[in-house]
C-alpha cells in the first residue's frame, strides 16, 4: 500500500491546499507548543513572512517528564484555528490517542503522530480511519523497515495522505540531540510512494547548523522540512534550546530557497 510499485511516480499529499510531493520544498515552521495566541501568531506571522507553508504547534505534548508543560489540550487547537485562519496557513499538530482522533478530526488541518507513538497502533488505526493527511514521525529507536510498516497500518485503513518525517534517531554521541538519518530518508523516499520530509530542530537541536541541514534535505530531493520557530527561543516552555529565533529563520529560508530550486 505504501510501496513505490503502487505509484512509481510518487504520491502528493495535501494539507490544506499545500502539496507535498509535487515539485515544490515546503517548509512547515512555529513553535513546539502552541503556548498563547499572541505568541502563536507572532510565530505564524514570522513564519509566513520568510516563506513557510504550513504552521506547526504541539497543544497536546507528550513530554519526557510528567512534571514538563502538557500542552493547552483542545484550548490550544482553538489557538492554531486562529491563527491559522488569519494568516492563512494550514496547521499540522500532534494527536497522541486512539479516542482523541474523533474529537480532533473536525478541528484540524493535519495529523502529526509523533515519534514516541510510531508503533501505537491502535492511534495508526485509528488515523487510517479518517482522510485527514498524517504526518509520520519515525521513532528514534525505529529501523526503516518498522517506519514503513506503520505507515501500512495507517494506509491498511484507507488513508493514504501520509508525509513520512525523519526526525533522529538514537546513536552513540550525545553532541547533538538525536543523529539525522538523511541516508534513510531518502531510502524510504526510493521505496515508497510517499512524500518525506525532515525535522532536523529535533534531529540535530542546534539551531546554528539547522539551514545547512535543511539545504541538504532539499538537496537530497526530498519534499520538505519542519523546523521549530518561537518569537523568543530562550522562554520557550518546550525545546527552547533548539528553537530558531524568527529572524535565524529568514536566514535559514534564505539559505535554503536556491537549493531547493536548484534541484
Ligand atoms: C514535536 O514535533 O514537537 C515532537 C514532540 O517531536 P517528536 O515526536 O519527533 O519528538
Ligand atoms: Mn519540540
Amino acid at each position: 500500500r505504501v510501496g513505490r510499485n503502487l505509484h512509481p511516480q510518487g504520491s502528493t499529499v495535501r494539507i490544506g491546499d499545500v502539496v507535498f510531493g509535487a515539485k515544490d520544498f515546503v517548509v512547515i515552521a512555529g513553535p513546539c507548543a502552541v503556548e498563547s495566541q499572541e505568541l502563536l501568531d507572532e510565530a505564524a506571522r514570522a513564519v509566513a513572512k520568510s516563506g513557510a507553508r504550513v504552521l506547526r504547534g504541539g497543544a497536546f505534548k507528550p513530554r519526557t517528564s510528567p512534571d514538563s508543560f502538557q500542552g493547552h489540550g483542545l484550548d490550544g487547537i482553538a489557538m492554531l484555528r486562529r491563527t491559522a485562519t488569519e494568516f492563512n496557513l494550514p496547521f499540522v499538530t500532534e494527536v497522541m490517542s486512539a479516542p482523541m482522533v474523533h474529537e480532533l478530526e473536525e478541528r484540524v488541518d493535519a495529523f502529526q503522530i509523533g515519534a514516541r507513538n510510531m508503533q501505537n497502533f491502535a492511534l495508526l488505526e485509528a488515523v487510517g480511519r479518517t482522510k485527514i493527511p498524517v504526518l509520520l514521525k519515525r521513532n528514534f529507536g525505529a529501523t526503516l523497515s518498522e517506519w514503513l510498516m506503520a505507515a501500512e497500518y495507517i494506509a491498511k485503513g484507507g488513508n493514504d495522505q501520509i508525509i513520512l518525517c525523519e526526525r533522529g534517531i538514537r546513536s552513540f554521541g550525545q553532541e547533538t540531540r538525536f543523529t539525522m538519518d538523511i541516508a534513510g530518508a531518502m531510502w524510504a523516499k526510493e521505496r515508497t510512494h510517499l512524500p518525506v520530509i525532515v525535522d532536523p530542530s529535533h534531529a540535530i537541536g542546534i539551531p546554528t547548523l539547522l539551514a545547512g541541514a535543511v539545504a541538504a534535505t532539499a538537496a537530497a530531493g526530498l519534499d520538505g522540512a519542519m523546523v521549530e520557530v518561537h518569537p523568543q527561543p530562550n522562554r520557550a516552555l518546550c525545546d527552547a534550546d533548539q528553537a530558531l529565533t524568527p529572524h535565524e529563520f529568514d536566514a535559514l529560508m534564505a539559505a535554503v530557497t536556491p537549493v531547493a530550486h536548484a534541484v
